[in-house]
């Protein structure tokens, strides 16, 4: 079994000293947010994380969630730590204090959802839709249906769901097939298949609520035809307590690679009753409210499951001896711990350098997503939006696909060990593997990334995010200055490939679309570069007061702009190069 223990260290680094970001400081909502009271959450957090839910990502990997007589069981074990998973409230972190959540920031519930998703992303996944359908319901359905749900929900009493996808219909919603008849009384009747669908039925909690999209009988088709209802397992009666069964029943349990702790099932509606939320024919967009916070919550995903990666690695490297390194040349038998050879120190500092630099950008990007739903000035409130906006499909993509790279190099690491069950392991590459999937597959992040927030209302937002960093990198201290240089080199390059790519999309959409991937992960790896240099400037600053835990955040940058920032130029070369022989192929 893997182990973990949370780095509430580099957390709590992160909240203490990169709080220089004046419009989140100036949101009086979160002035009582105390370091010393994060400090005691992530404390309670790591324990329940630690110590009941890490053990259960073996156990749901070795006895999957499984259909008996029409019923969901969760895997041995979830039960109860979901009943107290509840009790202590940690459903209910970020949610509004006015229907019984705890009101936290973001800057302290993405900790939590790293640590979560580092411990057993299975497990997780059971309350993590459920807070994707709270903040839709929220923002989008009326006074009457939140004060019925909500509660509830953040209690953790019930959970949520978000049901898109149907055997024809993934990327492309716009294929939907479920039906949706208004009813004499406002209601409606859903009548379809979804498939795929995260926690669609399991027995943690007395309901569930269904957030499905679907086309009412006389609306258009394609996407501009698809409204969003809210569809309870068990009718809830005006009082607020459960009442009927509806029409919805679980055809089966996907059979998956990883998250087999996770009931991912085919859900049939007959003549369910829904309730529609938000208005007629606009149900993409309010299903967007939860797929775009839903995005960087799985972007987190693949944080918090490539920490655990390095941890064990790290772990194994130090006890694992074999081969001679470059220092010990005895002809005596003798080997070394594997950490001394520098390919391994190169795996380990690659994946740290990584994380460490992702958790930053996290952390920057949670400040700026409390800004833009909080601030009372509206220019800044929009000018956090346009970053959340453009970081979303980057942090969802990037991270997620540094997942696959980091939990394949921490089977490396491990050998043949690696690839056998007994370390846990392969489950970690297994279980991040849905990562890049799921919530709009990688390459449809690049392409909304390129194609949808490039070109935002002004056309300007990724100018004015390249604005922003070097307008930071003006004010940084003379120590920083190497990594200045080489930030600014990329930046540039950066520049030439946002215009070209903006060229392109006016002349020739191939060009465009073949570049998208390599785009993102300039972009990804510009945005942790960034995150570093705000990180270097406390390590330089305050050095003296904790020489140990700068030195180590000044050479772990170091190896990130020699040995992983680079990578600029291979995608720049390649995103550049133009269509012509991806096109004109003859595929036999
Ligand atoms: C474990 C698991 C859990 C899931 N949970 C949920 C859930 O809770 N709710 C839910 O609604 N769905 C869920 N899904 C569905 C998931 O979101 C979809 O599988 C995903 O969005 C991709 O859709 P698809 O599988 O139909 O692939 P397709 O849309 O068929 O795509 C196939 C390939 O084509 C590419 N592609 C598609 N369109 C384009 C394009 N325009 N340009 C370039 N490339 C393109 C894709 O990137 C992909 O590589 C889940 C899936 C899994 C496996």
């Amino acid at each position: 079994m893997t182990t973990y223990t949370a780095p509430i260290n580099d957390m709590m680094f992160l909240y203490e000293k990169l709080r220089n970001n004046k419009s989140y400081n100036e949101l009086a909502k979160y002035k009582d947010i105390t370091p010393d009271l994060v400090k005691d959450i992530l404390e309670e957090a790591a324990k329940i994380n630690q110590n009941l839910i890490l053990p259960l990502a073996k156990a749901g990997d070795e006895s999957p969630a499984v259909l008996e007589n029409g019923v969901v069981r969760t895997p041995p074990g979830y039960k109860e730590a979901y009943k107290k998973y509840i009790e202590d409230g940690w459903t209910s972190l970020s949610c509004d204090t006015k229907y019984g959540g705890q009101g936290m920031p973001k800057t302290v519930s993405a900790f939590f959802d790293e640590m979560l998703s580092s411990a057993s992303l299975s497990f997780k996944l059971y309350s993590e839709l459920s807070i994707g359908a709270y903040n839709c319901i929220n923002h989008h359905a009326t006074e009457e249906v939140k004060n019925k749900y909500l509660p509830k929900m953040v209690e953790g009493k019930w959970s949520g769901t978000m049901c898109l996808t149907e055997p024809v219909c993934g990327t492309d919603l716009g294929l939907l097939k479920t039906k949706a008849v208004e009813q004499p009384d406002g209601s409606y009747k859903l009548t379809g298949q979804k498939i795929f669908i995260t926690s669609g039925d399991h027995d943690l909690t007395e309901n569930i609520i269904h957030l499905v999209i679907a086309r009412s009988s006389d609306s258009p088709s394609g996407t501009k035809g698809i409204s969003l209802f809210l569809v309870p397992k068990y009718i809830v009666r005006d009082d607020g307590t459960v009442g009927p069964r509806n029409g919805i029943s679980t055809g089966s349990i996907e059979s998956k690679m990883g998250i087999k702790g996770s009931a991912t099932c085919v859900l049939n509606f007959d003549d369910a009753v829904g309730y529609m939320i938000g208005p007629k024919n606009k149900g993409l967009n309010s299903m967007f409210t939860m797929m775009n916070l839903e995005r960087i919550v799985v972007g987190i995903q693949g944080l918090g499951i490539s920490e655990t990666a390095y941890q064990n690695s790290l772990i194994y490297s130090k006890e694992r001896k074999q081969g001679k390194s470059n220092k010990n040349h005895s002809s005596n038998g003798s080997a070394d711990f594997i950490i001394e050879h520098a390919d391994i120190r190169r795996s380990l500092l690659n994946m740290k350098s990584i994380i460490e630099g992702e958790r930053a950008l996290c952390f920057w990007l949670s400040q700026q997503t409390e800004v833009s739903l909080n601030h009372e000035d509206k220019d800044v409130k929009q000018e956090a939006s346009d970053y959340v906006s453009l970081m979303t499909p980057v942090v969802k993509a990037f991270f997620t696909d540094m997942g696959s790279e980091i939990t394949s190099d921490a089977m490396q690491i491990f050998g043949g060990y690696g690839y056998t069950k007994d370390q846990g392991i392969e489950q970690l590459y297994r279980d991040n593997r849905i990562t890049p999937i799921y919530e709009g597959t990688n390459s449809v992040q690049a392409i909304d990334l390129v194609f949808r927030k490039l070109v935002n209302r002004n056309g300007d937002i990724i100018d004015k995010y390249i604005k922003m960093i070097k307008n930071d990198l003006d004010s940084t201290n003379d120590k920083i200055k190497p990594f200045v240089l080489k930030i600014n080199l990329y930046l540039e390059k950066l520049e030439s490939f946002s215009s070209w790519i903006k060229d392109k999309i006016q002349s020739s959409k191939d060009d465009a679309n073949a570049a998208c991937n390599d785009y993102l992960k300039v972009l990804g790896l510009i945005a942790v570069a960034y995150s570093w240099i705000k990180v270097l400037e406390v390590s330089f600053e305050d050095y003296d007061n904790n020489k140990i835990f700068y030195e180590d955040k000044i050479q772990t940058a170091n190896f990130f702009f020699e040995r992983v920032l680079p990578r600029i130029d291979s995608h720049c070369a390649t995103g550049t190069s133009g269509s012509k022989y991806i096109m004109d192929f003859k595929f036999n």
